[in-house]
């Protein structure tokens, strides 16, 4: 006791970009480190391993090769399992530079 248990009893840790980490776990998708992201599980516990279409476009994803998890309303601590889809890198960035610069980029 007196001790700050709080902390390494988290469920997750928070990562510096603002995504929720979940602790190491044996996730098909963690990295080397034993780390998945907790949007990346989600999903994955979602639509399951396998290929996947890009939300977006249509292109066909895989895990660990292309496939992004993508936060519909751009809310990355929001990971309920409908905010979350499968999201190619063009599309997913696409999407999130369209939110950001928006109409301020056309001159
Ligand atoms: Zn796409």
């Amino acid at each position: 006791m007196g001790e700050s248990h709080a902390l390494v009893s988290a469920p997750f840790t928070v990562h510096s970009a603002g995504y929720r980490r979940l602790r190491p776990d044996a996730h098909p998708l963690a990295d080397s480190s034993g780390y998945v992201f907790e949007h990346r599980a989600v999903l994955y516990d979602k639509i399951g391993p396998g290929v996947h279409p890009c939300h977006w476009c249509g292109r066909e994803l895989i895990w660990r090769y292309g496939l992004e998890v993508d936060h519909i309303d751009f809310d990355r601590a929001n990971n309920a399992p409908a905010n979350l889809v499968p999201s190619c890198h063009r599309c997913n960035t696409g999407r999130a530079m369209a939110r950001r610069y928006g109409r301020e980029v056309v001159r």
